[in-house]
Order: C-alpha cells, then sequence, then structure tokens
C-alpha cells in the first residue's frame, strides 16, 4: 500500500478475501448480515416465522481466513457458531430489482456469522442494538471467494458445519426464505449497495457453544469448504 502523508494517523490496511484460481482478492467494503432467514433457525430460536428478514452489519475489518485461528472472544460465555452463504458484490446502488439483483453478484463463499449469544440475547431483552453481541473481531470468517462465473447462481446446494467431526448445522440453501435476489433487492432499499460488499444470508438450524479448541469445518455443496480453530481467550 502506498504512503499517503495526508492522514493525521496510519491509514487502515484494505480487508480482503481470497478469490479461488485468482491472484487478486477481494476488497471489502461492508459486511451485512440477514437475520432468520430459515424456518428451522427460526424455531429454534423461539422467534415469529412471519417477520420479514432484517439486516445487521459487521465491519469489514472482522473478515477472518479460511485457516485461521480465532482467539475466543472477551465478555461471553456462548459463543456460537452460524454457518452461511455469502454473496459479494461487484457493483450495486440504491433500489435494485430482484430480477437485476443477479447482475450485481461477483461471486459466493462460505461464512461463519459468530454470535456472542448470551450478549444477544441480553441487548434484545433490553431493545439495544445488536452490536455487542454480533460486531465484534475475528467474528466473520469467510473462504475463498468462487467467482459466479465459473459456479453460477447456487440457488440449492447443501449447507453444513461440524464440529470436531461431529455435524452440527445442517439444511439446503433451498430453505432460504428469502433468496440472494430478493436479499439484495431489500437491503438496497435501506442503503445503496456498491462494489466490495458482502452479505451472509443466514443460518440453519443446529447453532450451538464453542469452546476453545474446537475445530470447525463447515461447507456448501458447489461452493466449497472453510475451516476455522477456536483458540484461548483474547
Ligand atoms: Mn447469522
Amino acid at each position: 500500500m502506498t504512503a499517503n502523508t495526508s492522514f493525521v494517523v496510519p491509514a487502515p490496511r484494505q480487508p480482503s478475501i481470497p478469490v479461488a484460481g485468482e491472484a487478486g482478492t477481494f476488497p471489502v467494503r461492508r459486511i451485512w448480515c440477514v437475520g432468520r432467514n430459515y424456518l428451522e433457525h427460526i424455531r429454534e430460536m423461539g422467534n415469529d416465522e412471519r417477520d420479514p428478514p432484517f439486516f445487521f452489519a459487521k465491519h469489514a475489518d472482522m473478515i477472518v481466513p479460511d485457516g485461521a485461528t480465532v482467539p475466543y472472544p472477551p465478555l461471553t460465555r456462548d459463543l456460537h457458531h452460524e454457518v452461511e452463504l455469502v454473496v459479494a458484490l461487484k457493483s450495486g446502488g440504491l433500489n435494485i430489482p430482484a430480477d437485476k439483483a443477479l447482475d450485481h453478484v461477483y461471486g459466493y463463499a462460505v461464512g461463519i456469522d459468530l454470535t456472542r449469544r448470551d450478549l444477544q440475547q441480553a441487548s434484545r431483552k433490553k431493545e439495544r442494538p445488536w452490536e455487542i453481541g454480533k460486531s465484534f473481531d475475528n467474528s466473520a470468517p469467510c473462504g475463498a471467494l468462487q467467482p459466479a462465473g465459473r459456479i453460477g447462481h447456487p440457488a440449492k446446494g447443501r449447507i453444513w458445519l461440524s464440529v470436531n467431526g461431529t455435524e452440527r448445522q445442517a439444511g439446503d440453501l433451498t430453505e432460504l426464505i428469502w433468496n440472494v435476489p430478493e436479499i439484495i433487492a431489500k437491503l438496497s432499499e435501506q442503503v445503496a449497495l456498491a462494489a466490495g460488499d458482502i452479505i451472509m444470508t443466514g443460518t440453519p438450524a443446529g447453532v450451538a457453544a464453542l469452546a476453545p479448541g474446537d475445530a470447525i469445518e463447515c461447507g456448501i455443496d458447489g461452493v466449497g469448504t472453510l475451516r476455522v480453530t477456536i483458540g484461548p481467550a483474547a
């Protein structure tokens, strides 16, 4: 990166995600996440099945790559895994129609929306924002992107996550309540989307607690896999 002497403190690094088969990487601008997008997960959390989806955000520098060790985060006693299909945008705009939404997709990856569940639930009860539960250092593991030009736009395929070799989460992309074009259309009503934005599209049932030393492996058929280890407390 070129030094820019006009900044009064060191400029932050540009977070990025590797792209399978490419030397170049995908620069991350914003990370959006969809809440409640698989019926069985809504049921396991005791939430209303008829609610429309909603969005929350993580920061771009919370991305961690495939193979990383994630320190067990502070403040929580209930760190949960949520395996998700990640959509990466090459362009954007406001009010994107669903039937044009896939034109803006660069590619797809497997990600984990790490969640401090105890803090998320406490903030929900107090009607406070979700940041303390969702938006923390290293909370967005993400595998290599697969360009849509190579794999197409996956609308079906098994999505799964195992911990220490035991499967915990399993579902299929066909079970997404709001599909990828609908998610992009809906989110673009709220903010202008742009190249570099990624969207984590919600998790199937089976979310559960992680402990230091746990080895997580997850994947989506046709998209790829992701491995992360939980390390000792930060
Ligand atoms: Mn999630």
